[in-house]
């Protein structure tokens, strides 16, 4: 049997190793479109200087010889013949038997005239992308940022490690949106303005000024002109499926998979990002590997990740998010005290969302409490100092009754 994978990230690399590990006979190939296995989610460690491109790798030396599997880098898939169950290359057709296609994301950047094409544009995803930021530390380039989510907010902060000055743009109204609320992005966002960082909240790029095919400045949606020899886009991801034109495999946002990772054609499996079912890297593996049962003739839908929990840790502050906070129709508890601050919402007796930062030693706990939409008397003293004890209250003979109490005397 040939296996044949695209893509030598989270996905591709799971399903590698799941493969090998139910059939020792076939043969596995790996392309990546370049050199591949290393952790996207570290790439600010590389900027900052803590993470070295060798230390950016997350399989072991071995792998490859261990689970036979042939990496072939440096190949990048232009289009995939179905019919004919081959993968084409600029260096020729690959034929294969079952075929993962684990191709990841790419980084969306805005159809705004002129700024696609500029050469000092680049997304923060790809080795390529961290080592181009880095080689502007050091010099008085001036960077902007678009985008503040935790793309964006992790490559500032590495750069504001490396004294870098930087601008970051965001059509939402305060940092990282979507795991914040108010007080706690007001927190980073003093502390990101003493290293050097300006925030520009609530507007868009809205067009840029180029010289050649350079960029000079952009221009908010409000009239603001602001300098700019680099900017990062690091307002969203996109899977990657431009090169399936024409291959028959039904796409839509991400490539279309049935709950064993199948797509509309046979033997061609899908997983991870490409698939647009998930953004996070645990759902990647996990869906590789269910691939990969499947493709070597098990039955494996992928398990359940919990998706909605994010942490941040900058300045030495840690913060974590977990769950949803609603804006109406739920009750909301806060906590308040010297350099730590918590906000809880809690609907029909269940907590939806927790955002701590300060002290996150209770994670665990809240993060059982969400997942399993645990029962309570929900107050913020009882949110936030939970403990074993509490969860006597609760009606008996419940597993996860009995969980809950193990995890909170653990904390
Ligand atoms: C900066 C950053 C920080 C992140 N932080 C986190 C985090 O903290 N936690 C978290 O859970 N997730 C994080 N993520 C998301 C996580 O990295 C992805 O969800 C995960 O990498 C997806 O894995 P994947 O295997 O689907 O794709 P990828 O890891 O993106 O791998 C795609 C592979 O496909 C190859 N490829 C693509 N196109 C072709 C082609 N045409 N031909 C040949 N090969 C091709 C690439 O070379 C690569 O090897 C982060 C992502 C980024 C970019």
């Amino acid at each position: 049997m040939r296996y044949v994978i695209i893509g030598s990230g989270a996905a591709g690399l799971a399903a590698a190793k799941t493969i090998r590990e139910r059939d020792s006979g076939g043969s596995i190939q790996i392309l990546s479109h370049d050199q591949g296995a290393y952790a996207r989610c570290m790439l600010h460690l590389f900027v900052s200087g803590k993470r070295t491109e060798e230390s950016l790798t997350f399989v072991q030396k071995d792998f490859w010889e261990r689970y036979q599997v042939e990496h072939i880098p440096y190949t990048t898939v232009t289009g995939i013949d179905t019919r004919r169950k081959k993968v084409r290359t600029k260096r020729g057709d690959l034929p294969y038997d079952r075929l993962l296609i684990a191709s990841g994301s790419v980084s969306s950047i805005p159809p705004i005239p002129g700024l696609r094409e500029a050469e000092n544009v680049s997304g923060f995803r790809d080795l390529a992308d961290a080592v181009q930021v880095k080689n502007l530390c050091g010099t008085d380039q001036k960077i902007v940022i678009m985008g503040s989510g935790l793309v964006g907010v992790d490559v500032a902060y590495a750069l504001t490690e490396r004294k870098m000055p930087l601008t970051i743009v965001d059509m939402a109204p305060r940092m990282s949106p979507r795991q914040t609320d108010d007080v706690t992005a007001g927190i980073y966002q003093r502390k990101f303005e003493e290293a050097g960082v300006t925030f520009w909240f609530d507007r868009g790029v809205g067009s840029v000024e180029k010289e050649g095919n350079r960029l000079t400045h952009i221009v908010l949606s409000d009239g603001t002109r602001i300098p700019c020899d680099y900017l990062i886009a690091a307002a969203g991801v996109r899977p990657n499926i431009g090169f399936l034109q024409d291959s028959g495999i039904e796409t839509d946002r991400g490539i279309g998979v049935d709950a064993k990772m199948q797509t509309n054609v046979p033997d061609v499996y899908a997983a991870g990002d490409v698939t647009g079912l998930s953004g996070i890297w645990p759902a990647a593996v996990e869906q590789g590997r269910a691939a990969a049962i499947n493709m070597t003739g098990g039955d494996q839908a992928p398990g359940e990740i919990y998706s909605m929990r994010n942490t941040m840790n900058f300045f030495g502050i840690p913060m974590i998010s977990l769950g949803i906070i609603p804006e109406t129709e739920c009750e909301i508890y806060t906590e308040e005290t010297e350099g730590e601050y918590g906000i809880a919402a809690v609907k029909d007796g269940c907590i939806l969302g927790i955002h701590k930062i300060g002290r996150i030693d209770h994670s665990g706990i809240w993060e059982y409490l969400i997942k399993n939409k645990v029962q309570g008397d929900w107050n913020a003293e009882r949110i936030f100092h939970i403990s074993a004890a509490d969860f006597y209250d609760f009606p008996e003979d419940t597993r996860s009754r009995r969980a809950a109490v193990r995890l909170a005397s653990e904390e």
